[in-house]
């Protein structure tokens, strides 16, 4: 099993793209946007539509698509990326958050009509999402969602409920009860999209510097010029800009002064080699719907284009110090317990082994609220923390982010994720102490919900009054 190169879809792909140059020395740019992942990408993507005369420029510490774009699971999903309860206490209330997440569903589509107008091949694939349970505690869980989403009037056009034999109409997963079917959602490759993507920003005329990584963000009174605009400091010189756009989500912690502003939450994943027919036959799953459990430590799925199972879950969920990764490397004990309940879900595949296994980070905030945020008067705007959910919401923040820098009011510029802020996270190491006592409690939650040994409805009890503990604690929404 390969561990690392940054992740499986770059290697499909036959391996990093070409590099492109480094900045050549200090420049001047409209609009210098710090982070070649999505959000940098559609950012500098939509801007180059809407204000085509404008200099943009990309400056990516590694490469386009180095960290989470390209390595994630590929579940392009509506899915808010944060609380409904946090972001109603904005000023347009539970409006706002309406508008929000029927502006993500239409995201999913949008993705899609990019990839097809821009001919990314992506294996976009509108399938949607299957949440399954395979305990009677994940089961209530899914019941209670439902409750909640009736509750305010949303039909089956946005959540379905599926039965055990509905549910293997879509997928045979051993031990499932039941899911949660939500058409919204599609499947992609995600190195794909992200390579596609910086092509296609480089035909609108946007300029990506790679192997640039940027060490501070100032304001320009800050950086010793005019008082206009901001400046991104790298090695190879200074870009002053009237914006300057922070889009580094899981990797913000590395420049200055942003140390405790997004937790850097690893996510790790395996991919099989590719299952046998027969397998695929016993196996179903032939609508490449995004899955996933209801486990408090939730793994993702997809079914891969060449005939995969790619699932991912947390594993080690946080590097002392916010530290980052090593060009994705995840550590053995991770593979083999995602492989292990790779085998629990789908024992046809247990016969396959597993091919490529890799890391990598992804951006939370203390509350586990996105944010797009644009100050005129500094031009320092930023984007991220999608906690888990950022390819669907980074096309919607980047083309949010790329009116509010054109100065076009829109339906976008009044969702309430528009200049949402929160508080900073705990210093260490009460950081990294909260953060794996929280999935220490997570998992033994899951291993009592699921009975263990004896099932007995005590242990199911005390693992799910874990859960809400560790919920209360950590602020997670749900
Ligand atoms: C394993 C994994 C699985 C995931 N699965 C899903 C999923 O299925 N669905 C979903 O919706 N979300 C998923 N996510 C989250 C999602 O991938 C991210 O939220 C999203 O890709 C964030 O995009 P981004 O552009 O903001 O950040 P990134 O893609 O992380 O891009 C940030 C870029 O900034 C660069 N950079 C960092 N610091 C600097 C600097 N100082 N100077 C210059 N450049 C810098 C980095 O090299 C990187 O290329 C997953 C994440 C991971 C890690």
């Amino acid at each position: 099993m390969r561990n690392g190169d940054v992740s499986y879809w770059w290697q499909a792909r036959g391996g990093f793209p070409a590099r492109r140059p480094s900045l050549p020395g200090p420049a001047e740019a409209d609009v210098c946007i710090v982070g070649g992942g999505y959000t940098g990408l559609w950012t500098a993507y939509y801007l180059k539509g809407l204000r085509p005369e404008l200099r943009v420029v990309v400056l990516e510490a590694a490469f386009a698509g180095f960290g989470a774009s390209g390595r994630n699971g590929g579940w392009v999903t509506a899915e808010l990326p944060g609380s409904r309860a946090r972001f109603a206490r904005g000023p347009r209330g539970t409006a706002g958050v309406r508008d929000l997440e029927a502006a993500l569903r239409d995201t999913v589509d949008e993705v899609g009509r990019v990839i097809a107008a821009e001919s990314i091949p992506a294996d976009f694939v509108r399938g949607g999402r299957l949440a399954v349970a395979t305990s009677p505690s994940q089961l209530a869980r899914l019941r209670d969602t439902l409750k909640h989403v009736r509750e305010r009037g949303d039909g089956d056009d946005i959540y379905a409920f599926l039965g055990q034999d509905e549910l293997a109409e879509h997928i045979n997963i051993a031990g499932a009860l039941g899911g949660l079917y939500a058409p919204h959602s599609a499947r992609i490759q995600p190195a794909a999209l992200a390579a596609g993507l910086a092509e296609a920003a480089e035909r609108r005329g946007v300029e990506i510097y790679e192997a640039t990584p940027v060490t501070a963000i100032l304001p320009s009174d800050h950086a010793g010029g005019p008082g206009i605009g901001a400046v991104a400091r790298t090695t190879f010189g200074d870009v002053r800009a009237r914006s300057v756009l922070r889009c580094t989500e899981g990797f913000t912690a590395e420049l200055a002064g942003s140390r405790r502003v997004l937790l850097p939450m690893n996510s790790s994943m395996v991919v099989t080699e590719p299952l046998p027919a027969d397998v695929w036959k016993q196996i179903g799953w032939d609508g490449c719907e995004t899955l996933s459990d209801e486990a408090h430590a939730y793994m993702y799925a997809q079914r891969t284009a060449d005939g995969r199972i790619a699932i991912g879950g947390r594993g080690v969920p946080y590097r002392f110090g916010s530290a980052t990764d090593n060009r994705g490397v995840t550590d053995e004990s991770t593979a083999r317990a995602l492989e292990a309940l790779l085998h629990r879900y789908f024992p046809a595949a247990a016969g396959t082994p597993l091919a490529h296994a890799w890391c990598g980070v992804l951006g939370v905030p203390r509350d586990w609220c996105a944010s797009v945020t644009y100050h005129p008067a500094s031009g320092i705007g930023w984007a991220g923390g999608y906690t888990g959910h950022g390819v669907a919401a980074a096309n919607l923040a980047g083309r949010t982010l790329a009116d509010l820098v054109a100065g076009s009011s829109s339906a976008l510029t009044t969702l309430p994720w528009v200049g949402h802020r929160w508080r900073s996270w705990e210093p260490e190491p009460a950081r990294w102490a909260g953060v794996h006592s929280l999935y220490t409690l997570y998992r033994l939650a899951d291993r009592l919900e699921t009975g263990g040994a004896d099932g007995s409805p005590a242990r199911v009890t005390m693992g799910e009054a874990l859960a809400k503990v560790g919920d209360a604690i950590s602020g997670i929404p749900h």
